[in-house]
């Protein structure tokens, strides 16, 4: 990214994304190779009146040497530190910005059991600054880079490919335009309009069906709501947790759930790839499944707990956002999930209930809401995918033919 678009990317995400505030603290989490955008998002904080800003290093290539070298016993000691060092930002009102540009071939050759446990031992010990996150008790977001080695997978033929998803990503984070904050502000509105509908028909199941084998029936939750890009923060601040999204998005009953779901697209899960995959459910659980590629990270990912067999999301996207429209496999759910209808296994958001603030845990899991300390995506969105939504007295409405909106 030249300086330009860079300056522009660091304005977008601290105005649009995080929202940042005046006085307030950031947290940036930046690959080491990365520098010059950390320094960048620095340095358009401080011109916001940031109070300060904390910037945690993160390097794939010595996490690999960790996961070869260490053994689990030292993979899943997770310091107090550590975990104080994140619950830190919740109780001093910080912000967050993660910067997501995994190499999707960055754990090849790491025994899936090391991942697993290792993922499993670090969604335990966070669980507190994870909950926080997904109900909106920190303003977070995040976004993308494009770093050396996952561009050489995104263009493998290209003779600049850190050039070329570079602009890719400019461009689906409308940097390209004049004043990509104004041009976030009108698709903002846009996305409301596809969730108002949704809410208006207040749906109890959705119905997705499509030529490779997709028939897979999904109740959402009671008192759910569809959320679409913006959200507001618990202390109010209205904030946007993914840049790019095109998704419209709300909480599965993790009780309903049933029948067969296809992947779209291939998962890029702890730097290990899984691929050609279905899932059977019944009652909502995970009761089949199968990979033709990835095979034991997928069992892995199902197996780490209670909730990971159960569905936390439910999103909705048209065919023609313009990420689908690239038609790029980026190998990074946040640009893969915007270019196709996915589900997540794992922990639902409260902030798709309505009125969660006001609830609790227990309350939430009543109305249907799944816990977990995972959440993953993953693509079921076809270009022939029909979507019919089935309300309360059993009369359905089509929400998709063909892979996109028919409002
Ligand atoms: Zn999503
Ligand atoms: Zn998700």
């Amino acid at each position: 990214m030249n300086g330009d678009i860079l300056n522009k990317f660091a304005e977008t995400v601290l105005n649009i994304g995080v929202n940042l505030q005046e006085n307030q603290g950031l947290e940036i989490i930046c690959p080491v190779e990365k520098s010059d955008v950390a320094v960048a998002l620095t340095e358009t904080a401080y011109k916001m009146k940031a109070k300060t800003v904390n910037v945690r290093w993160d390097s794939e290539s010595v996490k690999r040497l960790n996961y070869l070298n260490d053994s689990i016993d030292t993979l899943t000691d997770i310091p107090k530190w550590f975990i104080d060092s994140k619950n830190y930002l919740v109780k001093k009102g910080f912000c967050y910005v993660a910067i997501a540009a995994e190499d999707p071939s960055a754990f090849i050759g790491v025994p899936p059991e090391k991942l697993a446990a290792a993922a499993k031992a670090r969604g335990k010990a966070l669980k507190k600054f994870y909950d926080s996150v997904m109900s909106n008790g920190i303003r977070w977001c995040v976004v993308s880079v494009p770093t050396e080695k996952w561009a050489k997978k995104v263009f493998p033929a290209s003779k600049n490919p850190e050039d070329d998803l570079g602009r890719l990503i400019a461009k689906t984070m409308r940097l390209d335009a004049e004043n990509p904050v104004t041009e976030w502000e009108k698709h903002i509105l846009n996305l409301n309009k596809h969730a108002e509908f949704l809410n208006s028909h207040n749906f109890e199941y959705l119905h997705f069906s499509n030529a490779i084998g997709t028939d897979f029936t999904v109740g959402l939750c009671d008192d759910h709501v569809w959320i679409s890009a913006q959200e507001k923060a618990k202390d109010g601040v209205p904030f946007v947790a993914n840049m790019p999204t095109e998704e419209v998005f709300t909480a599965p009953h993790r009780l309903k759930a049933e029948g067969t779901v296809k992947s779209a697209m291939p998962l890029c899960y702890e730097g290990q790839i899984i691929d050609g995959f279905s899932l059977t459910f019944k009652n909502g659980k995970v009761v089949d499944f199968s990979a033709e590629k990835g095979y034991d990270t997928l069992k892995h990912l199902i197996n780490t707990d209670g909730g990971t067999k159960r569905l936390g999301e439910v999103a909705l996207i048209g065919k023609n956002s313009p990420i689908a429209k690239s038609k790029v496999l980026f190998y990074n759910t946040l640009f893969d999930e915007n270019a196709s209808c996915h589900i997540a296994l794992g922990e639902g958001y409260p902030t798709t209930v309505k009125e969660s603030e006001t609830l609790t845990k227990n309350d939430l899991k009543n109305k249907g809401l799944n816990d977990s300390i995972e959440h993953v995506d993953f693509m079921i969105g076809t270009p022939d995918l029909k979507i019919d939504g089935i309300k309360k007295d059993k009369t359905i409405v089509p929400v998709f033919r063909n892979g996109d909106w028919i409002i």
